[in-house]
């Protein structure tokens, strides 16, 4: 299925007819083509092995071996192809964060672990400090660049990861499960913040709530397959599609 609403002057994300299989397995995404215009918020839903992670991880070149695979550039980040010459021009504009941000952070303080991103796109050392600042104030933690990465709480950790992604001034958030253990308070905090990001977003969730208050349109994908992409209101209430693949229309639709 294609979803193709976008005219191509709005696009930040292309994806064209992407298929994907890690080694020696079967196929893990088949065909999946959409497209997300600047500042559009999408919730990428589906049950669990459906295929999100290993799509968003396309997105910013995560999975080397379509890196080399330059023959055929499927994925396009404002208008960039990802491919292996343009990685780091793609990592500059994709934001992504990981589930668990144990795989994302990796140094002994906060500063650090912020900072790095910065230092890594080649700022001076005050322009990447008051990144790191004007970031960790921005989630919420203004005034942990000391403390140690690893005696935080998992909602802070998740925010750490956030600090770091946006010190780097993405234009694109790619995000798998940010919402997961937290408790409702940081999962209401991470709301208001992904709201007032002002470039695009896709989020991998079970939480389909947050999908209601936050995302403009929902893509469903289901066995690597992209079933169904609309406004979200249309897709996650409607109860039949909902069922078909494992998924329950969340309350706030509910009649
Ligand atoms: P989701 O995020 O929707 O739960 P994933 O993208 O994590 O789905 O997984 C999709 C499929 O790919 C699953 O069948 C999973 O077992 C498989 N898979 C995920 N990562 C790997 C990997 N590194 N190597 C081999 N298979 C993988």
């Amino acid at each position: 299925m294609t979803d193709s609403k976008v005219t191509p002057a709005s696009v930040a994300v292309r994806v064209e007819r992407l298929s994907f299989r890690y080694p020696g397995g079967p196929d893990v995404l088949t065909d999946i083509s959409f497209t997300i215009a600047p500042g559009e918020i999408i919730g990428l839903v589906g049950p669990s092995g459906a295929g999100k992670s290993t799509l968003l991880q396309h997105l910013n070149g995560l999975l080397p071996s379509k890196l080399s695979d330059t023959s055929t550039n499927v994925i396009s980040i404002d208008g960039v192809p990802v491919s292996q010459p343009t990685i780091s021009e793609v990592r500059r504009r994709v934001g992504f964060l990981f589930q668990d941000p144990d795989d994302q952070l990796f140094c002994p303080t906060v500063f650090e672990d912020v900072a790095f991103g910065p230092l890594n796109l080649g700022l001076t050392n005050d322009d990447a400090r008051q990144r790191v600042c004007d970031s960790l104030a921005s989630v919420g933690l203004a005034g942990y660049e000391p403390r140690s990465t690893l005696r935080l709480s998992l909602g802070e950790r998740k925010r750490v990861c956030l600090a770091g992604v946006f010190a780097c001034q993405p234009s694109v958030l790619a995000l798998d499960e940010p919402f997961s253990s937290l408790d409702p308070r940081a999962r209401r905090t991470l709301i208001g913040i992904l709201k007032q990001f002002s470039g695009s977003q896709i989020i991998a969730t079970h939480d389909l709530d947050v999908v209601v208050d936050l995302c403009h349109r929902v893509l469903l994908l289901d066995g690597g397959q992209l079933r169904a992409a609309g406004p979200t209101a249309d897709i996650l209430g409607n109860a039949a599609l909902m069922e078909r693949h494992g998924l329950e229309v969340p309350w706030r639709l509910r009649r």
